[in-house]
Order: C-alpha cells, then structure tokens, then sequence
C-alpha cells in the first residue's frame, strides 16, 4: 500500500514550497500536482521538474511503464470522463457521505493509486507526496483501496491568497505560451471558503489531515518539516534537514510533473514570507475578502484587522 501524503488547499497557498521542501527529505519522492499529469503531461508532454520533456525523463517513463505497461496505455479520455463524473467540488459533500457512483470512484482513482504505487517503488521512497491540492480530489482518494492517505491542509491568509490570485504568472513549462489562471478578489474568497471547508469535512470523515498555516511554516521551516515527517511516520535525522540553511533551501533537481514554476528552482530557494498583499491589496478588496472570509481567518487565528505596515 502506498502512503501518500496529499497536499491540500487553495492554489497560491505556499503548496509548492511545501512540496519542495518534503522533496528533499530521504525516503519522499515529491510527484508534483498528479491531477494534472493526465492532461498536461501524457497528452501535451510538457516539462518535468527535471527540466526534460515528460517523454524524456527517465522517472517518469519507469513509473508508466512500471503502473500501466508505459503511459500509451493509460486511456486518458477516459480518466477525463471519470473526472468530470466524480472529481468536483458541488460533489463533495455526496463523495463525503458515500452516495456516489462508488465504482466510478474507485476507477477514477485507481489511476492515481498505480501512479503513487509505481512511483515508490521506481524512487524506493516510502512516502509520495502529491500537491494536487484539489479538496474534491481528496475526497475521491480517501475511497481508494491501497492508498494510506494523510492530507497535509496548507492555509494562508485569504488577503494573501487574494492579492496573488490578481497578478500573472507566465508558465515556463510551455515555454511562455500561457499564462497562469488568474482570479478577482471576490471569486478567490469564495473559492478560500469552499476549499477550506472541504478539508475540515474530510477531517471529520476520519481521514488524517494536519493543518499547516503557511505563514508559520516559513517562520520556523525546520519546526514545521520536523512535524510533518512525523505525521508522514518518518524518523528524521539531524543531517536530513542540513539543505536548510538561513534564509534559504538548497535544492536539488526533482521530477514535479506539473504545478507553481517553483517546481523548476535547483540551488538556493529563499524562505521568505510573500506578504506583499499587506501594502499592494487595495483596501476596498482586502475588506471585501475579509469580510466574506471572515469566520474561517478567525477559525484559523488570523487577526482580521491587519496592521498597515
Ligand atoms: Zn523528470
């Protein structure tokens, strides 16, 4: 059975950093955003982490072969057609109560089970991690047969997550054809809530999850992977977490099937707090997001008048 540690949350929400940094760890092998890897990688075979085209890159390639005989036996339309059928957000709270089309569920996830599955035995890793962060895609893996599924919950300040949602971000991945996806303010905030719910509905369901606040995690990084590998069941050792240094990560290559452009940084990652939105969020949108953020910031002990800086 694979142990799979799910990263979880709003897009913009310091998954990535996350990810990258359990990457580095012995015994993870981060996969990136697996939700994604259907479309983006086996049909438009974009860039690995690595650098190489997904055909290119040796990981990858072992792993399809390993879980599917190679990826052209993977029926991508028909992973599409489960998706549309099960992996949304209005369905969650039916995939929470179990009144789905259970076998179209199990399907649907299997294809993710044999991904993680192939992907610890071709890394010798004893713990995947996967940042698709959708809470929909949560719930339908908690129905997986072989999948030991621990959520880690990323939350970061609705304002933060706000602001970055508004400016753009070229994907390099398609060497500068795309644009990421971009959100108003009062789109993001709904999204905050519904997602954020999700994860506390999939708590309740007894699924494992651990909350981090990407504010504090940047605080104190080494606290904070120290407390994830525990709840991953890692032992570390001190000299596991020596390429965290002060101020900054030194990574090396990984093989992140898609997600954030941080998913391409090899060396120096500086951990530093994005809090730009505090001086750039104009007042009219902060008040906006807090207002209808306003009972879950509170939940997750963030103080709702924020200090000007
Ligand atoms: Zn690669």
């Amino acid at each position: 059975m694979a142990r799979v540690l799910y990263l979880g949350g709003l897009g913009r929400s310091g998954t990535t950093l996350v990810e990258r940094l359990l990457g580095e760890l012995p015994s993870v092998c981060a996969l990136g955003e697996v939700v994604h890897l259907w479309q983006r990688d086996i049909l438009d075979n974009e860039r690995c982490g690595c650098g190489s085209r997904f055909t290119g890159c040796t990981f990858w390639k072992r792993v399809g072969d390993k879980a599917f005989g190679g990826w052209a036996n993977v029926d991508v339309q028909r992973v599409h057609a489960l998706r549309d059928l099960v992996e949304r957000t209005r369905h969650i709270p039916r995939l929470a109560a179990g009144h789905m089309a259970m076998d179209q569920v199990k399907e649907y996830a299997n294809f993710y089970a044999k991904v993680y599955a192939a992907a610890a035995e071709v890394s010798g890793a004893k713990v995947v991690v996967d940042s698709s962060k959708h809470s929909a895609l949560a719930h339908v893996l908690r129905w997986a047969d072989d999948v030991d599924l621990r959520v880690v919950h990323v939350v970061r300040d609705a304002r933060g997550v706000a602001y970055s949602w508004t400016k753009t971000i070229a994907r390099p991945e398609t060497d500068g054809e795309e644009e990421m996806t971009r959100y108003s303010p009062g789109r993001s905030a709904l999204l905050w809530n519904a997602h954020n719910a999700a994860f506390g509905l999939l708590a309740r369901r007894g699924v494992p999850v651990r909350r981090v606040r990407y504010e504090e995690f940047l605080t104190d990084p080494r606290a904070a992977l120290i407390h994830l590998a525990e709840f991953a069941g890692l032992t570390l050792q001190p000299a596991d977490l020596d390429f965290l240094k002060t101020g900054h990560a030194d990574l090396r290559v990984g093989h992140s099937a898609a997600g954030n452009p941080m998913r391409f940084t090899v060396g120096r990652l500086p951990l530093r707090r994005d809090d730009a939105w505090v001086n750039k969020l104009p007042p009219a949108q902060r008040r906006l997001v807090g207002a209808v953020c306003a009972p879950m910031l509170r939940a997750y002990g963030y103080p709702l008048q924020q200090k000007e800086a």
